[in-house]
């Protein structure tokens, strides 16, 4: 018997008002036992990714304001919180609190949604966390957790289910292994600094290539994109001091398109370990009965929710999950995913995906690469005690109790609307001899309905 998964077993479907993606999220979130970890006065954090600047795929708020309307009836108090990211190119929108808060409010995350505040997690710049000591870590040793996530009593890891291109899932084991690490946790979980699986390290960097300023038209944001000042474009070259490189990512798109600095895979796939290890410490900072997790497969576009694009999902939509452990909830997800057919028209189709029982992420978001692979988070998280691989999926009946629906008029219609329309009719019985409107009585509408008889 492995780890429970919760789910309606809807594949993402909805039919009723009982089977929408938001009593699904419900359904879940009780029958997993989230309510009974939270006590009055507890504050909870609810983790997700805002998404970036004109990405379309990320949650809608209302998944986060729900969550949050049913903590606050159970006594507790949330916040819905996400991280500072690293630079990771020119066109980073979430990198310090305050561009994050003007992106997050962008995308529909305020408090007046939210009925809850907003909070980023790691502070200003990205440096207010918790050091976490991490003996059992696969490859990290330690970790810096984002301090109002390490501080929390309780922790709802809400997850937008994607593709993602380093981690190739970015699940629950990522929502957290990159998500709950602050600014320098980021740097660690993506090799900054180290000695064989460092981006300075590890990629073959081609100088050779660069056609200088004299020969490029975009040497200027080449120069210009390295928070440490790093690269220096000459007339006819390129020069980097690759040994203070910390991984940031901020040329991203900057001198990567010339093919003078290739992104080392070597680096991607310790990265991806290395989240399954960030995923547990921020475990250990609040208490593993303390921490639910929910996935929320639908819109499952190839690329993470911090790219500022969507792609069309690669699968349709796939369900809603919730589980003690992201290990196994991951896994089922990505077992869904490579059960389901591929998107018609999708990136599915450009890498050949298309067929029912084809991995999608590993072949998809990884783009083909051999070594990239969507197990490498869910391997390393089943070693390191995150998690198991095996789970039991147990399919439950929508929620009884329908107020945790949370409707905000629970009357009945004749009870509610009698006495407004009593009122104020919105009918103007008074005109047309009471037939209200004036209209032709009679019109030919198989004539609009363009049959062929
Ligand atoms: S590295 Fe590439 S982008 Fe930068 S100056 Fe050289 S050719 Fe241009
Ligand atoms: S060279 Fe290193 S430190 Fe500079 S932008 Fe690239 S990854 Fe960041």
């Amino acid at each position: 018997m492995g780890s429970k998964v919760y789910t309606m077993g809807t594949d993402g479907r909805s039919h009723s008002a009982a089977s929408g993606l938001v009593q699904q999220m419900v359904t879940v979130f009780e029958a997993a036992g989230f309510a009974e970890m939270i006590r009055p006065g507890d504050a909870v954090a609810i983790k997700l990714h805002c998404g970036e600047w004109n990405n379309t795929a990320y949650l809608r708020p209302v998944y986060a304001r729900t969550l949050a309307d049913r903590i606050k009836a159970l006594g507790g108090r949330p916040f819905v919180c996400d991280t500072t990211t690293l630079t990771y190119s020119t066109l980073s929108t979430r990198a310090t609190a305050l561009d994050l808060l003007i992106t997050a409010e962008r995308n529909g995350y305020t408090s007046a949604t939210l009925g809850c505040p907003f909070i980023v997690a790691d502070g200003f710049s990205g440096t207010d966390d918790v050091l976490v000591d991490l003996p059992e870590g696969y490859i990290l040793k330690e970790a810096y957790i984002a301090k109002a996530i390490a501080l929390a009593d309780v922790l709802i890891v809400l997850t937008h289910f994607k593709g993602h291109p380093i981690g190739v899932i970015g699940g629950s084991i990522k929502n957290l292994g990159i998500g709950a690490q602050s600014k320098r946790g980021k740097m660690n979980v993506h090799m900054g600094g180290h000695p064989k699986y460092g981006f300075g390290v590890a990629i073959d960097f081609h100088p050779e290539r660069c056609k200088g300023r004299a020969g490029c038209d975009r040497w200027e944001a080449c120069e210009s994109c390295c928070p440490y000042g790093l690269f220096h474009v000459t007339e006819t070259s390129i020069e980097w001091d690759r040994e203070h490189c910390v991984d940031c990512l901020g040329h991203g798109g900057a001198n990567t398109w010339c093919g003078v600095c290739d992104s080392p895979e070597i680096t991607q796939r310790a990265a991806c370990a290395a989240m399954a290890d960030g995923c547990l410490a921020a475990v250990k900072t609040v208490g593993r009965g303390k921490v639910g997790f929910i996935n929320m497969a639908i819109d499952v576009s190839p690329a993470c929710d911090c790219v500022g694009y969507a792609d069309m999902p690669i699968v349709p939509h796939l369900g809603v999950f919730a589980g003690r452990d992201p290990v196994a909830l991951d896994k089922a997800t990505v077992d869904k995913a490579a059960a389901s057919q591929g998107m018609p028209g999708s990136a599915a189709e450009d890498y050949g995906a298309e067929e029912p029982g084809t991995p999608k992420f590993s072949t998809v978001s990884a783009h083909s690469r051999e070594d990239m692979s969507e197990e490498i988070q869910l391997v390393t998280g089943s070693l390191n005690g995150l998690g198991s691989l095996d789970y039991e999926m147990v399919t439950v009946d929508p929620v009884a109790d329908r107020t945790l629906w949370q409707f905000p008029d629970r009357r009945s219609t004749r009870a509610k609307f009698q006495p407004l329309y009593a009122k104020d009719d919105p009918f103007p019985r008074e005109r047309h001899d009471g037939r209200g409107y004036k209209r032709a009585d009679e019109v030919d509408l198989d004539r609009v309905s363009q049959h062929d008889d």
